[in-house]
């Protein structure tokens, strides 16, 4: 075995906004960094020096490859996919990774749709360089998986592995030329939920609500108890039904994973 993951190499695609890198990514670096080959990030951003610096630190990271364009403002999988591609063909990875989050399950599916391999999703535990445990049927029943395709394309659930250390790494930076715009899709705006709590896929204390609430004003008795407890506030399905509370507030299997 040890032999065989001497020849493993990973790609991770980093998740960021141009500022700071997304915790996911660390928990994705910690599974590429089980398969025990080499780890290289690729950063895709329209402005992203601060975040491949701040990659270059995580431990495990040999390579950061960083690849800047306004097309990918929004960070559309029409324009990454493309970019994914000729990062492989130069460097012929054994294994292509994001964290699943919406950002990965939007674009790792098309980059395994391009190179026609079966991805693997939200994978909970790495085996073996090819054996990879899911979860299936709403998380009831864990599925082992043995992945036969020549490059093995996955998405990781970010609460089931560590985050990689964010110091004491000395990745090497490489800049990449982006391969043409596509041009298939347009980033037009985003409209982001500003709030002062933690974010609920990672924090530590969640208070969460359900119908039993009655009504969108009486979460404040939540946020005020959140606030307390340093918490993040969470709802049911009900609840977000309801039209108590918004739809990114929803835990469980058609929400957000939380690991408290
Ligand atoms: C395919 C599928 C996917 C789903 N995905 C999700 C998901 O991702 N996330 C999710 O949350 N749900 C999901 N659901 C729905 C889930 O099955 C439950 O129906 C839902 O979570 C129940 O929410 P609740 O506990 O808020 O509501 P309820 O089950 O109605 O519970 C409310 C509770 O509050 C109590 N209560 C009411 N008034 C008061 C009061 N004044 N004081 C004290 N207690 C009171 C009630 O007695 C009851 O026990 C899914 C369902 C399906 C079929």
């Amino acid at each position: 075995a040890s032999l065989l993951q001497r020849f493993q190499s990973t790609l991770v695609i980093a998740e960021h906004n141009n500022e700071t890198l997304t915790p996911i990514t660390l928990n994705t670096i910690s599974a590429a960094k089980r398969l025990g080959g080499e780890v290289s990030c690729l950063v895709a951003g329209t402005s992203c020096d601060k975040v491949a610096q701040e990659l270059s630190k995580v431990q495990g990271v040999a390579k950061v490859l960083v690849a800047q364009h306004d097309v990918y403002k929004g960070f559309l999988a029409e324009e990454l996919t493309p970019l994914i591609l000729e990062t492989h063909k130069k460097f012929n990875y054994t294994h292509i990774c994001a964290g699943a989050s919406a950002f990965g399950k939007n674009l790792i599916p098309r980059v395994a749709g391009k190179l026609d391999v079966a991805p693997v999703s939200d994978i909970i535990e790495i085996q073996a360089p090819d054996i990879f445990v899911r979860t299936i049927y709403a998380g009831n029943i864990l599925c082992t998986v043995q992945c036969d395709e020549a490059i093995k394309v996955f998405t990781v659930r970010g609460t089931s592995f560590e985050a990689a250390p964010t110091s004491g790494g000395s990745a090497s930076l490489e800049k990449l030329t982006p391969p043409p715009p596509v041009g298939l899709s347009e980033w037009i705006e985003q409209k982001l939920t500003k709030s002062d709590r933690p974010e609920l896929t990672s924090a530590k204390v969640v208070v969460s609500g359900g119908r039993g609430l009655k009504s969108g004003e009486n979460f404040k008795l939540l946020y005020d108890l959140a606030d307390q407890l340093h918490a993040a506030v969470g709802a049911s399905r009900a609840a977000v039904d309801a039209g108590f509370v918004p739809n990114d507030m929803q835990v469980g299997q058609t929400g957000k994973i939380v690991a408290p």
